[in-house]
């Protein structure tokens, strides 16, 4: 198959060696040019599990040098899921889809602006990945992918399982599933609950259990959270703040990817985690001071880089 990944950073390149490996035709797409001249000239080197190995990868900075693709895959941050979507578009043959499996929420929305809804598969993965530098990623953990689609039609919901078979065969072990709504929204309770209190105080994700106060205010961002969730009809489970927790614990040495941004000073995701919940909660004539908050001072921190 015909794949073109807009956005070949940690996950995008990780996507990409891993299609390449299962003999598809993919060709990484990226604004950075270091990255896609070491991409091109020495390969993909990926670390996993304390052993590199090299994947040559075909990347570029021209789409036009791809021409058209069956699949699309999102992999920008959400801050330029605008720009990935107009190039999406040109990328995209006459039955082709697009999948995104980024964070935060707005991102299928956002892409419906320049795609047909029903070729837009949306979904959450449990890989993980660090960018080491240009042409090196570090492959930090696997675990499964979930898509479907994001405006329901029979036809979407055959696509999305194609491609959830097609990208098990790869090796990329993957569900399709009808309510990917709720599934995108239990990802976002958790990035809620762990990210931008983890990124304005520095700490891991584990140490957000450490004080009573710290837990109340990642249970209380969650819980507005959930507020707008059940106001706009979506299922999300009544124990979202225990899971959270156990994330938490799961992924206790790890510094949330919204610490990361933080640390080294790139802008993060805030508008599409804690921002999301803010304007939605707005819309709904709720309260939702604590995410506001959070907001408001990644925001600040971000703007005085
Ligand atoms: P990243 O910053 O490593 O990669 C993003 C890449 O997009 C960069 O290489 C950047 O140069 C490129 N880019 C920026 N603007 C572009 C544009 N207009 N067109 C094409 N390329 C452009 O980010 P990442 O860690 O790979 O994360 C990507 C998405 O996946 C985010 O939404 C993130 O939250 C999500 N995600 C990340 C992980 C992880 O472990 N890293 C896990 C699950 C989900």
């Amino acid at each position: 198959m015909k794949i073109a990944v807009v956005g070949a950073g940690a996950m995008g390149s990780l996507f990409g060696a891993l299609l390449t490996e299962a003999e598809n035709n993919v060709w990484l797409f990226d604004v950075w040019p270091e990255h896609v001249h070491a991409l091109n000239s020495c390969g993909l080197s990926v670390e996993h599990e304390g052993k590199t190995r090299v994947v040559r990868v075909k990347a570029t900075t021209e789409p036009k040098e791809i021409g058209q693709a069956e699949l699309v895959i999102i992999f920008v941050k959400s801050t330029q899921t605008t720009s990935a979507s107009a190039t999406a578009r040109d990328l995209l043959g006459p039955d082709g889809s697009v999948m995104t499996l980024q964070n935060g929420m707005g991102n299928a929305n956002i892409i419906a602006e320049f795609i047909e809804a029903n070729r837009i598969l949306a979904g959450t993965t449990s890989h993980g990945a660090t960018m080491l530098g240009p042409g090196r990623i570090r492959h930090a953990g696997a675990g499964p992918t979930t898509i479907g689609v994001w405006t329901k039609s029979k036809e979407g919901a055959d696509r999305a399982r194609q491609f959830a078979d097609f990208f098990t065969k790869a090796g990329i072990q993957t569900e399709a599933v009808e309510d990917v709504h709720s599934v995108v929204w239990h990802k976002l309770l958790i990035n809620v609950g762990i990210n931008a209190i983890t990124a304005l105080t520095g700490i891991k994700n584990g140490q957000i259990l450490d004080l009573e106060i710290t837990r109340e205010l990642s249970r209380t961002a969650v819980e507005e959270a959930m507020n707008v969730a059940r106001a706009q009809n979506v299922k999300v489970r009544e124990n979202a703040v225990d899971h959270v927790f156990k994330v938490a614990e799961a992924t206790t040495v790890n510094r949330s990817s919204m610490g990361q941004d933080v640390d080294n000073k790139r802008q993060t995701e805030i508008a599409a985690i804690n921002g999301f919940i803010v304007r939605e909660a707005k819309k709904l004539g709720l309260e939702a001071p604590v995410n506001q908050t959070l907001t408001a001072l990644v925001e600040t921190l971000q703007f005085h880089y």
